[in-house]
């Protein structure tokens, strides 16, 4: 089986390089990117996304966002002019889930399966193999690619159809996004009251408060290093993509509206590609202070 691995960018690349590791054989391509050093490692180059599919059974892409899973899949030179009848394509690019849906369903008409695939962990746990995956699609398919998947990360689930993988990522960007925008908050708080951050994380963070998040971000935020990891710019997509699936389903979502004009503040303040981490900015700078180590 060869695997096609399309978008070779924060964690694509190593994602790519987890799969070769795993002894398979890999073709890779990116429109933007160089991509000598995949290569360098026994991978092959394509020269188009649709020279990649016509070379591969399972496709794997992880792009930014809708409009460039469309072009990369749906558009000119795309994924869809090469593939083979009977592949399959696995987008874990976090997107719209009606995107998905539409993608999956041109797809399906050329005989290729779908699943939608988007990840949890950044960087370091792409790194590491160990990103936590939610999938939507048939389980038959499923069950197919889970031991490619299994390679990426330590949790595979799959969590109803087509769409219901990037449907669970927005719900994962919410809690995210407003559990930094509440650390942020805190830490502020905790820091002009005289009172050492550092101390404040070693005290709270195996309480009921702690979390993930904060274990991730809080060293970031004590040492001002805002580098990504996670760009707001990606938030900003996520959050919207949130935004318009809940004002579709006639969901109202006031906390998420919140802290979308947060990272707005941060983009116009020129922070779009830092770490969503840098949310702290925004409070820093309403406070005039900042929390430092
Ligand atoms: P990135 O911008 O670093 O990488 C995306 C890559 O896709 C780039 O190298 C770009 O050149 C390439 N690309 C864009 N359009 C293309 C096209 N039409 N054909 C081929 N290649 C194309 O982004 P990233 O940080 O790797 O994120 C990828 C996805 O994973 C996003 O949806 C993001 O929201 C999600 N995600 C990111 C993180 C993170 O921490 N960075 C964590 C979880 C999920």
């Amino acid at each position: 089986m060869t695997i096609g691995f399309i978008g070779l960018g924060i964690m694509g690349r190593p994602m790519a390089k987890n799969l070769i590791k795993a002894g398979y054989s890999l073709v890779v391509y990116d429109k933007f990117v160089n991509f000598d050093d995949i290569t360098a490692l026994g991978a092959g180059a394509a020269s188009s996304n649709r020279d990649l599919a016509a070379k591969s059974d399972l496709v794997i892409t992880m792009l930014p966002n809708s409009p460039h899973v469309k072009d990369a899949v749906l558009g000119p030179g795309g994924v869809i002019e090469g593939i083979k009848s009977g592949a399959t394509v696995v987008d874990m690019s976090s997107i719209a889930p009606a995107v998905s849906r539409e993608v999956a369903a041109a797809l399906k008409a050329r005989g290729v399966n779908f699943l939608d695939a988007p990840v949890s962990g950044g960087e370091p746990k792409a790194i590491d193999g160990t990103l936590a995956i939610m999938a939507g699609g048939d389980e038959k398919v499923f069950n197919e690619v889970k031991p490619v998947l299994e390679k990426l990360g330590s949790s595979v689930v799959l969590v109803g159809d087509v769409g219901a993988g990037n449907i669970t990522k927005l719900a994962n960007q919410i809690v995210v996004a407003l559990n930094i925008a509440a650390v942020s908050e805190a830490f502020v708080l905790a820091h002009k009251a005289g009172v050492d951050p550092v101390k404040v994380f070693d005290a709270i963070k195996g309480g009921l408060a702690g979390s993930t998040v904060m274990n991730a971000k809080v060293p970031m935020i004590l040492d001002g290093n805002f580098k990504p990891g996670f760009r707001i710019e990606l938030h900003i997509k996520d959050l919207q993509n949130a935004l318009d699936t809940a004002h579709d389903l006639g969901v109202p979502v006031p906390l998420t509206a919140g802290v979308m004009e947060t990272l707005q503040a941060l983009k116009t303040d020129g922070m779009a590609a830092n770490d969503h981490s840098a949310i702290v900015r925004y409070y820093e700078k309403l406070a005039k202070t900042e929390v430092r180590k």
